[in-house]
């Protein structure tokens, strides 16, 4: 599969500041890639490198195999969803979505004909002369999309677009994304602070630190195979034992006197349980080694009825250590 996008070494200072440093990426045609990071580590201004806003300090962005450093911004076919939405106020849904057109100087049929078409696309025909002001958080969020989908770039860059949304929403909108990414064959990219949110939707994703990309897989890679405690621990929680960690899910409890028949006392701590957390469909049981360490079992609801200060032993499977450069 042939390259949308690549990154070759790209990096941007500030003032006192190297806010994107020696970045390399791949992205394939049709594919959904995130950005995954904590706030401040760069995603924001890496998207504005591609999409023309900033002139990278070193290094090149390239679309479609051509270095497009020295090319405005609308000219290079990527269209950007900002974190704000940026939608203007006092036009319809319809003509915020048609401006982008127009200003190519589109013929008026076909910008009739696309508009259309877009606004089916994100389910918003009922809504087509509604102002932003007149619309809900995620009709606004839809009609950011279509503005850009309209465009049909090569590459949709998307900032943070689902975080302005309560949880209900986000999810439902998470969902339609990635049905929509599928409908309309555009490579997305995605930035996003939010775990769950590049996990569920990236075909393959980047997890970046300080302005570093500190690893890149799909999500089952990064999440089960980290190469950092970094990546480790951002992906999810992480029990620390000796040098390796194992998550909570993986992480199973028994009675104390039952610890031998684990059958791997490498593998095998006693422990005391400190707390049991209810979260519906599972619980939590927080324990505590003789080293004074917490370790966090989580169980599906129903299975190991444990009490705080019960004796228990945690144990693991080797393939569920993940182990550290
Ligand atoms: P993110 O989107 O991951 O939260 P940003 O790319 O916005 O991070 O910022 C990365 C770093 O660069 C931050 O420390 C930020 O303060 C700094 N930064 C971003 N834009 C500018 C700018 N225009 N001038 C100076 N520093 C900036
Ligand atoms: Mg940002």
């Amino acid at each position: 599969m042939a390259a949308i996008l690549e990154l070759r070494n790209l990096t941007k200072d500030y003032p006192g500041q190297r806010a994107v440093d020696g970045i390399t990426l791949s992205i394939e045609a049709g594919s959904f890639f995130s950005l995954l990071g904590p706030s401040g580590c760069g995603k924001t201004t890496t998207l504005r490198l591609i999409g023309g806003f900033e002139e990278p300090t070193a290094g090149e962005v390239l679309l479609r195999g051509e270095v497009v450093n020295q090319r405005r911004p609308y000219e290079r076919n990527v269209s950007t969803v900002f974190q704000s939405y940026a939608l203007f106020p006092h036009l319809s849904a319809w003509e915020n979505i048609a401006f982008g057109l127009r200003r190519r100087r589109t013929p008026e049929a076909e910008i009739h004909e696309r508009v259309a078409r877009t606004l089916a696309l994100v389910n918003l025909e009922g809504k087509r002369a509604s102002r932003p002001a007149q619309l809900s958080g995620g009709e606004r969020q839809r009609v950011a999309l279509a503005r850009s989908l309209v465009l049909e770039p090569d590459v949709l860059l998307l900032d943070e677009p689902l975080a302005a949304l309560d949880p209900k929403l986000r999810q439902q909108m998470r969902l339609e994304l990635k049905a929509l990414e599928r409908r309309v064959g555009i490579s997305f990219l995605l930035v996003t602070h939010d775990q769950e949110e590049a996990l569920s939707l990236s075909d393959r994703l980047a997890v970046m630190n300080c302005g570093v990309i500190e690893q890149i897989g799909t999500p089952e890679e990064v999440y089960l195979r980290p190469r950092t405690r970094f990546v480790a621990a951002f992906l999810g929680e992480v029990n620390w034992l000796d040098d390796i960690g194992v998550r909570p899910e993986a992480t199973r409890v028994c009675p104390q006197d039952r610890a031998a028949a684990t059958g791997d006392a490498a593998r095998c701590r006693k422990a005391i349980v400190t707390g049991l957390v209810f979260l519906g469909d599972r619980i939590q049981v927080h324990t505590q080694l003789a080293t004074g360490e917490p370790v966090m079992a989580q169980l599906p609801r129903g299975q190991g009825a444990f009490g705080t200060g019960d004796p228990v032993a945690i144990w693991w499977h080797p393939d569920d250590e993940m182990r550290f450069e």
